[in-house]
């Protein structure tokens, strides 16, 4: 199948799994995660009115926001370091890993010397895999007592990446969690924090984080096929 056969399949899926959990289907992005894959796939599936991409690199991000319509919103969804933050910011419509104090300041100095504000997301490793950036369940509360008071910066919501597993329904508590964590930090009421966006859920069990309340899905494989890093 083609990409844009792919992607309506995947399309059709989100809106059966925001059924069976009684939300409404404009309640979740689909973001189409583009990493390692050519130009041309991404101009595919523009005339299917495909906006929100998602990469994990920051120069892979910037040389494809550079080729590609303006009007395409990019998803920083992989680790940043500091030293590439000038890169991305105003480059990207929302950056989903955060994961430190150090970084935000980052993003925040870059927000202000380009005068704009970033939507940000706090990584959470929520199933507490030691491979995984993200901060623990514990420490996002005080990570984002720390951040939201940073000029330039919107945070958001959180994002995890869930393990690995075969089954899908293994990683229903690691989505569960995540929202019962984003529910929590809302009813301390911080100053910038909104806490309405959760992004989680990918190829292999982005239906069960949308019955869980995902509103953004982040699907690369599903669309796109395999990716190949030996190329
Ligand atoms: C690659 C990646 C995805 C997409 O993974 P698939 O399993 O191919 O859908 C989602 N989120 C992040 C952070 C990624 O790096």
């Amino acid at each position: 199948m083609g990409v844009c056969e792919n992607y309506k399949v995947i399309e059709k899926k989100v809106e059966q799994a925001c059924i069976r959990a009684g939300r409404k289907k404009e309640d979740v992005t689909l973001i189409a995660v583009s990493k390692t894959k050519p130009i041309s796939m991404i101009q595919e599936l523009l005339p299917l009115g495909v906006r929100d991409f998602g990469e994990n690199k920051v120069q892979e991000l910037t040389e494809k926001e550079e080729l590609l319509p303006k009007d395409i919103r990019w998803h920083m969804i992989g680790h940043l370091q500091r030293n590439k933050v000038k890169y991305v910011v105003g480059k990207a419509c929302m950056i989903h890993s955060v994961d430190s104090l150090r970084l935000a300041e980052e993003i925040s100095k870059e927000a202000l010397k380009k005068q704009i504000s970033v939507p940000i997301l706090v990584e959470v490793n929520v199933a507490g895999e030691e491979s995984k950036f993200g901060v623990s369940v514990q420490e996002a509360p005080s990570l984002i007592e720390q951040i939201c008071c940073l000029p330039g910066l919107q945070v958001k919501g959180l994002m995890t990446i869930a393990p690995y597993v075969e089954d899908p329904e293994e990683n229903r508590i690691v989505f569960r969690n995540l929202r019962k964590l984003s529910v929590d930090i809302r009813e301390k009421n911080f100053d910038n924090v909104t806490m309405d966006i959760l992004s989680m859920g990918m190829t292999g069990d982005y239906e069960v984080a949308i019955e869980e309340g995902a509103t953004h899905v982040r699907v690369g494989t599903g669309i796109f096929g395999e990716r190949n890093y030996n190329i």
